[in-house]
Parts: C-alpha cells; sequence; structure tokens
C-alpha cells in the first residue's frame, strides 16, 4: 500500500514530469517547493486535529494488540440464581410471606422494614447478582487511548468504576484503513502493529 506521503511524493514528480523536464533548473525549485508544502499540510493537519490523533496513536501502548481500537467498560450487576457465584444480594422488591423467617415475617405483617440481609429467610427472599465488566457501546470505540480516558473524565457520572479496554479491530478493514491513514497524516512512520 502506498502511503499517504509516497502518494505526495510521486504526484509532484508526475507535475515535474511534466512541467520541467530532468536537466530543468525550475525542477528541483519546483520539488523543493512541493516539499515545503508537504511539510506545511503536515503541520496544518496537526493543529487541526487529525495529525494530532495519529501521533498520539503512533506513540502509545498497543497493549500487545495488532490494530488496538479503545473500547469504555463498567460495572453491571448481573443476575444470578442464590447457588451461583454471587457478589451481593438484595431483598427482592415484593417478598413473599412464606419465603421469611419467622421474625421477618411479623415485621413483613406489621408493615415494618425488613433487615437488610438475614440469614434465616429463604435465599429466595433474595435477588442475587454478580458484579461483571461490560462494555459501554453508546461513546462507540476511541482510536487512542487517552481519548477514552478523557471521555471518562468529564462522562465519570454516567458510569460505574469505568475503565478502559483495548480491542483489536480485527478483520474490520474500515477501521484499518482509517487507522492508517490517520497515523499516515501525523507524518509519522507506522507501527508494525497498524500494518
Ligand atoms: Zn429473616
Amino acid at each position: 500500500m502506498s502511503s499517504f506521503r509516497d502518494i505526495f511524493v510521486n504526484a509532484a514528480a508526475d507535475v515535474a514530469d511534466e512541467f520541467y523536464p530532468k536537466g530543468d533548473k525550475r525542477r528541483g525549485e519546483f520539488l523543493r517547493d512541493q516539499a515545503m508544502i508537504y511539510v506545511k499540510l503536515l503541520e496544518h493537519l496537526s493543529k487541526e486535529g487529525i495529525g494530532g490523533i495519529g501521533a498520539e496513536m503512533a506513540g502509545q501502548d498497543n497493549r500487545a494488540t495488532q490494530n488496538v481500537m479503545f473500547v469504555i467498560e463498567q460495572d453491571v450487576d448481573k443476575y444470578v440464581e442464590p447457588g451461583d457465584d454471587w457478589t451481593h444480594r438484595r431483598r427482592v422488591e415484593e417478598p413473599i410471606a412464606d419465603r421469611l423467617c419467622d421474625d421477618c415475617k411479623v415485621l413483613f405483617d406489621n408493615d415494618k422494614e425488613l433487615p437488610e440481609d438475614c440469614s434465616w429467610c429463604d435465599d429466595y427472599a433474595f435477588d442475587h447478582f454478580k458484579v461483571e465488566k461490560e462494555f459501554v457501546l453508546g461513546p462507540g470505540l476511541f482510536f487512542t487511548e487517552k481519548a477514552a480516558r478523557d471521555h471518562i473524565a468529564s462522562n465519570d457520572y454516567h458510569y460505574n468504576n469505568p475503565s478502559v479496554y483495548g480491542v483489536g479491530a480485527w478483520r474490520n478493514y474500515e477501521l484499518q484503513a482509517t487507522q492508517r491513514l490517520l497515523i499516515e497524516l501525523s507524518g509519522n512512520d507506522l507501527p508494525s502493529h497498524y500494518k
């Protein structure tokens, strides 16, 4: 695959061939001008953010992952059976008298609040949960870990114990091509884990 720089250099050479044949002293001047334009273009892209993304990508830790992208994950309560491996439990919203121990049943019959937990009540007087990590797809995927962390920092209140997870854009040819383009636009060499 031709890099962005190759395309630019080849296009400049094509134009030079057409207007300034070899030996024409204006040819060197023209190509030097084109090189300056290329440098200015990279500076512009960096300032406009696009090249900045690619520069961050080229330098970041890829977490040993080919074509790494970053996604937010957070803790969620998964409903499990009492016999399963659970981390915490809560009283069911509408208790059934038969499932309560004698003491709790008295409280229940008198419309009193039940204790949060009770080892004498039946297990099915409670909903059981296990904490698991779940991907948050709302904000989509991030090209850089930094952007994912910035997103968490400014949206922390939306999430439950959020963290950043690295995923590979495996056989996702749209993302892979975009990753390469972003890095090339930054003027950095393409690291092997983006090839
Ligand atoms: Zn009880």
